[in-house]
């Protein structure tokens, strides 16, 4: 959710104008670098690209799930981590889910709540760079789809809130081949909800993992909205999405981030030229917002909640050895800004954790993982702009913005 995004109505809704083509705005400036296409080059050496990010997940969180688990974790197998600064072009506040996405998807800086637009123009996106070089794509999410972070991938609205315009450009065609997250209710929209939508422009459309699989044998492009909600003691009612790993029931059908990611990975790894695809872990961000509310609780919740976006890079990092390989995919684990300044007790102990910035994101640097082709150069990521360049293989080839200018 990250500030609100799962509150329905839609306070921003005359914002949700329709943007202009970066070549209209070829003269712009001053607005985070919006100049023309020149940021945009072509496809990553890497012939597939997969990006795993835990939403507010900073530092900490990982020594957390380190220190539960016992442990050597899936994402220590890779390269890093190197610490990265994760500001937005909005001034005297932390960036938000949208513009730190923004940041990832495109390698532009822009305003907190802008999904992968800037003053009124498109952002070029990651899918749609991939989709140029006849790439698959897919997105992954345990929080409701058409949240921003998930969505910075796959359209470019001017507001995070512009449910219906997200849902319209999401089908409209060359969407996602994969999307798969939390369900949304049609409340969220004026208009038609994602199912009309996705089975009218020809995807497969699955409420479970089972049922999506029975549906989806053809290559069609394939939707699947999972949970309802998770009624949990302790957890935000107003967050939709996937209930987490640790605090399901016995007999829940909702599919785990790493089994989403399975999933994804068999689909997409069909693909002649390759894919991009972006897994999300959102639960870490939903409790450092809430933790204030409940530190113990929050505290005792975390680890495991990390535990699930580790889960999910143990997955993949399967999929690479047995169905790729580290010479051709690029797997990198990230972040889009830290919440709740989550920090371990005087003597790292997880149970005595604090959060003395919840519920608010703080400016905390995070740490970013990678492995595959163009990880040799992670030490050159500076900030959340510069992980687009080494998804498209061009780190240190073109310059970064070493922040958002104020
Ligand atoms: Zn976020």
């Amino acid at each position: 959710m990250d500030g609100g995004a799962g509150v329905p109505p839609d306070p921003l809704a005359d914002v949700c104008a329709p943007l202009a083509d970066l070549e209209q705005r070829a003269s712009a400036t001053g607005d985070g670098g919006i100049d023309d296409d020149a940021g945009v080059a072509e496809p990553a050496p890497a012939r597939n690209v997969i990006v795993l990010i835990g939403d507010g997940t900073g530092a900490a969180h990982w020594e957390a799930a380190r220190a539960a688990a016992g442990r050597a974790l899936a994402v220590d197998s890779l390269e890093g981590p190197v610490l990265y600064g994760t500001d937005s072009l909005s001034i005297g506040v932390a960036t938000d889910s949208a513009a730190g996405a923004t940041a990832i998807a495109t390698g532009r800086c822009t305003h907190n709540g802008a999904v992968s637009a800037s003053a009124g123009a498109r952002l070029t996106t990651l899918f749609q760079v991939a989709g140029r070089a006849g790439k698959g794509t897919g997105v992954v999410t345990n929080t409701f789809i058409i949240d921003a972070t998930p969505m910075a991938f796959a359209v470019q609205t001017p507001s995070r809130y512009c449910a219906d315009d997200i849902a319209a450009q999401l089908f409209a065609g060359d969407g996602p081949d994969v999307i798969l997250g939390g369900f949304v209710p049609s409340s969220f929209f004026a208009g038609d909800g994602l199912e009309a939508l996705a089975s009218a422009s020809g995807y497969r459309v699955g409420f479970d993992l089972a049922a999506l699989r029975a549906e989806a044998t053809d290559d069609a492009p394939v939707l699947g909205l999972f949970g309802e909600g998770p009624s949990v003691p302790g957890w935000p009612e107003w967050e939709n999405g996937l209930t987490p790993e640790i605090l399901r029931a016995a007999d829940s059908d909702e599919p785990t981030l790493a089994e989403m990611a399975s999933f994804a990975l068999d689909r997409l790894g069909r693909h002649d030229e390759g894919f991009v695809l972006v897994v999300e872990n959102e639960h870490p961000d939903t409790v450092g917002h809430v933790a204030y509310l409940d530190v113990p609780l929050a505290a005792e919740w975390m680890p495991g909640l990390v535990l699930e976006l580790d889960d999910a890079v143990a997955e993949v990092t399967r999929w690479v050895e047995q169905e790729s390989s580290f010479d051709e995919t690029l797997v990198v684990v990230c972040a889009d800004h830290e919440t709740g300044g989550y920090a371990l007790g005087p003597e790292g102990e997880v149970a005595s954790a604090t959060f003395p910035s919840s519920p608010n994101h703080t400016r905390a640097a995070v740490p970013i993982f990678a492995r595959g082709p163009g990880a040799e150069r992670l030490r050159d990521v500076m900030h959340l702009t510069d992980i687009f360049h080494l998804l498209t293989g061009n780190l240190g080839v073109l310059p970064g913005t070493g922040g958002c200018p104020p």
